[in-house]
């Protein structure tokens, strides 16, 4: 791992003096009108040196939650002026499928599933080799911002590796309540960059398509917390409060599937406990008869639900995190979104 020094910067062929701040357009490939496709990247490189942090959004294009919160760490121009080490912010990767509002590639990859990718490639694996070789392995340390893929919600979470020392400290210091160690599915960001011995954090939350003020606000103050814990910024001048409370490790996870296609009608929200055999909701068909139970197999607390309440046999309803202790969790989650609803 290295870090931030005096030598030069170079991202997308820009060099970046330390105590500067740049907006850098890296070309990617043009479109078939021949207009030029490029990601923005802004990089804001303290006076000192200390680690070299990436914040990221939108690898999925139509998730674009994590876009608006870059927006808001760049406003923070008073603490960003003071950091030490570099932030290299990149709030749209995929800006092929972010100008579609699609998640993939114009055909059909997936780029969270096409990392380190390759400069022979498709435009997924070009286009995760310029994001790898200009802005990753540049880096001490990740953030990538995510939603839940369409029609769904996710609560505020964080997926990381946490067999990694680094990579459990900064989800703890992240500070949502829950988090949940998630094996790095191959092909992922998550996984190119473990490659390269940088710790990394998935945050999770909200829908594609939308902003979510909720969500919004605790990733943006789970990155300054983090920011805070790897010794970039100081500790006073930034309220993080909610970031000394306890976060949650989930033992696993699971999807409550529809055990029959039809209309559901949904009995629980997002972040809520549910115990074992406790009804989700009621599928039924367009008379309201031939109704269906959706219950929990064990208990837990709801991190993903779906919003399209329209769904086929099979289709995943509800996803539950199960913990050693469901009802401290369930309490600490609804603290928090009081909490980040001021
Ligand atoms: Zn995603």
């Amino acid at each position: 791992m290295t870090t931030t020094s005096k030598q030069e910067l170079l991202v997308g062929g820009v060099s970046i003096a330390p105590g500067k701040r740049k907006q850098i357009e890296i070309p990617v490939a043009k479109l078939f009108d021949y207009t030029e496709m490029t990601i923005p990247v802004e990089v804001i490189r303290g006076k000192e040196d200390g680690p070299t942090l990436f914040v990221s959004a939108a690898i999925h294009g139509d998730e674009i939650n994590g876009v608006e919160t870059i927006k808001r760490l760049l406003a923070r121009k008073k603490t960003l002026a003071r950091i030490k080490g570099t932030l290299i912010a990149v709030p749209i990767v995929n800006v092929f499928g972010f100008n579609r509002n699609i998640r993939y590639l114009p055909d059909r990859r997936d780029l969270n599933r096409c990392f380190p990718g390759s400069d022979l490639g498709s435009l997924a694996g070009q286009l995760a080799h310029i994001f790898m070789s200009e802005v990753v392995t540049k880096c001490t340390h990740g953030i990538d911002l995510h939603t839940a893929a369409i029609h769904r919600n996710n609560l505020p979470q964080i997926r990381a590796c946490l067999n990694d020392s680094e990579t459990e400290r900064l989800a703890m210091a992240f500070g949502v309540p829950v988090v949940i160690d998630s094996n790095i599915r191959d092909g992922s960001l998550r996984q190119a960059a473990a490659d390269n011995g940088i710790p990394m954090l998935l945050f999770e939350g909200g829908e594609a398509l939308r902003y979510d003020e909720k969500v919004i606000n605790s990733s943006l103050r789970g990155i300054l917390s983090v920011m805070q814990a790897i010794g970039m910024i100081a500790g006073k001048g930034v309220s993080l409060s909610q970031q000394k409370k306890e976060a949650f490790i989930a033992k696993s996870s699971y999807w409550v599937r529809a055990p029959h296609s039809g209309s559901l009608r949904v009995s629980k929200q997002i972040g809520g406990r549910v115990k074992k055999n406790e009804l989700l909701g009621v599928l039924s068909d367009p008379f309201g008869g031939g109704r269906v139970e959706v219950r929990a197999r064990s208990t837990g607390i709801i991190i993903g639900i779906v919003t399209l309440p329209l769904v086929s046999s099979g289709d995943a309803l509800f996803h539950i995190a199960t913990f050693e202790d469901a009802k401290e969790v369930g309490d600490r989650v609804e603290e928090f979104d009081g909490f980040i609803e001021n």
